[in-house]
């Protein structure tokens, strides 16, 4: 049997066994691809959990990487170093499928790698600017061993804007020459607490990128994504880095803009559960980051709201509503303690005895990272005053910053013989404790409710000296 191109040319068996030959040796390339993740934190971590979960063995295979070796021990063990709700079991499952591995070999791992995540930290520097040496550690090291023509280099850090243009000068000059660095800016949006579901269902894919491969690439990626319909908005490196802040900074703003309501609603006996609910209704200003509390922490939004700033700086550009917000913060962060204090009015704090319910920055996290629980325990311990902390899941790292107070195995422990309570983080365990037990354990009647968890009056009925945010005390 005779084979002809559309030309009319014969095709002999040895044409065509080199085409079918060249077709499946690309085939299986493209069948069995290699993504490594450098940075084994939150992001990291669940990112390559979830994307162990979305692909199977064929298409690709993903291996977290890390400098931390401890970490990369604990993991190769079974241990998931980080709480994340269903991380462990999503790990342990896509281990076993042959589909996540863990290593501190970063260049060899580098160098077998057709596409490389970059999730390392991005602190913040004393002046306010973004700490990248992280980044620029890994990239030097993507540089020096990346070894597959092309890698693609997809950037999930939180980098200033620029950033993914520099990557991209820095890759082509210490790089390999015979080899083509594609780079994408790829910002995370998870929420910690929530961060699997938030990978799993995300709002939109933002793919910020000057070349075209890399459409194809983030295609097979994220096909799943493809299939369910999520928004993928292509855009340029510099625009995909400013979503990522001009989001995270949109959110700061509003939670500072609705604790500043709720102080408001103190002064005047409104009620910021109404005005919130009210405002909320709005679907141009929509329902969700209306709950005041003691101010924003966490890993995202203070960095973010500083080093958005310092970029606009670099550019003489005012950021007046974010500067605000970041003010805001700074004074909401005391709130919770300036309204203990006026349980005691005219009386020392020193020497009594105040219960912090909730280390963590939000629930479902152990990350304590800008935790308001932080300041407020600096200034009680300034006060010489006697602290019982409990906290779900962030109490070991609490420890490592506070080894001098009490730790406890239970919000009703930590209650007991305590002056006043303070809850600073909204665990779902804490609304609903035998409020009426605690009080009768309890040597004062003092609650101050940073997360508006409880009722007031119901708390008044129970004898507790209740203050919430923006709520009014009920006399
Ligand atoms: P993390 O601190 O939890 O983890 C970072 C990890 O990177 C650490 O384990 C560290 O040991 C490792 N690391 C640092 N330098 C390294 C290197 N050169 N090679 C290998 N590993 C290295 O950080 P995270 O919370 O996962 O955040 C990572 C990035 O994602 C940040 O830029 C952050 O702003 C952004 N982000 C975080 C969240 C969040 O909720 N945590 C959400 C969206 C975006």
């Amino acid at each position: 049997m005779l084979f002809f191109t559309k030309k009319g040319k014969i095709i002999t068996k040895k044409h065509l066994f080199v085409t079918l030959f060249l077709l499946y040796s690309s085939l299986s390339l493209l069948a069995s691809q290699h993504i490594s993740i450098i940075g084994t934190g939150y992001v990291g971590l669940v990112t390559g959990a979830c994307l162990a979960k979305m692909h199977t063995p064929k298409s690709f295979h993903i291996t977290c990487l890390d400098i931390d070796q401890n970490k990369i021990q604990k993991l190769n063990a079974g241990i998931i170093p980080i709480f994340e709700p269903g991380l462990s079991e999503l790990v342990t499952r896509n281990v076993q499928r042959n589909m996540l591995t863990f290593s501190h070999n970063i260049p060899i791992i580098v160098s077998q790698s057709d596409i490389i995540f970059i999730a390392v930290g991005t602190p913040t520097k004393q002046d306010g600017s973004v700490d990248v040496s992280y980044f620029y550690n890994a990239l030097e090291t993507i540089a020096h061993h990346a070894n597959k023509n092309p890698t693609t280099v997809i950037l999930k850090s939180t980098l200033p804007i620029g950033t993914g243009q520099k990557a991209i000068t820095y890759l082509n000059e210490h790089g390999k020459k015979d080899i083509t660095f594609h780079v994408i800016s790829n910002p995370e949006f998870l929420r910690e607490g929530t961060a699997i579901f938030d990978t799993m269902n995300p709002d939109r894919i933002i793919i910020g990128s000057d070349s075209e491969h890399t459409r194809s690439v983030m295609k097979r990626l994220y096909k799943p994504f493809i299939k369910q319909s999520i928004p993928f908005l292509y855009t340029s490196l510099s625009s995909a880095e400013t979503i990522k802040y001009a989001a995270n900074n949109f959110l700061a703003i509003k939670i500072s803009y609705i604790n500043e309501i709720a102080n408001l609603c103190d002064k005047t006996g409104a009620n910021i559960k109404d005005v919130s609910k009210g405002i909320g209704y709005d679907p141009r200003i929509g329902a969700s980051f209306l709950k005041p509390g003691p101010g924003f922490g966490g890993s995202c939004l203070p960095k973010d709201t500083l080093g958005l700033l310092a970029k606009a700086k670099e550019h003489n550009v005012s950021l007046n509503t974010i500067a605000a917000a970041v003010k805001t913060n700074q004074h909401q962060k005391l709130m919770p303690y300036r309204k203990l204090k006026k349980c005691f009015t005219g009386e020392p704090l020193t020497n009594k005895t105040i219960t912090v319910l909730g280390l963590a920055f939000k629930a479902g996290t152990d990350d304590i990272r800008y935790s308001s629980a932080i300041p407020i325990i600096e200034k009680l311990l300034q006060k010489q005053v006697s602290i019982k902390a409990y906290d779900p899941q962030a109490m070991s790292e609490m420890k490592k910053l506070f080894p001098n107070i009490t730790y406890c195995n239970s919000a009703y422990e930590a209650s007991e013989e305590s002056n006043a309570l303070l809850i600073i983080t909204d665990w779902p365990e804490f609304k609903m404790l035998d409020m009426a037990s605690i009080k009768n354990h309890m040597h004062g009647n003092c609650i101050v409710d940073a997360r508006n968890i409880y009722d007031p009056c119901t708390l008044h009925s129970l004898g507790f000296h209740y203050m919430g945010i923006g709520v009014p005390s009920p006399s």
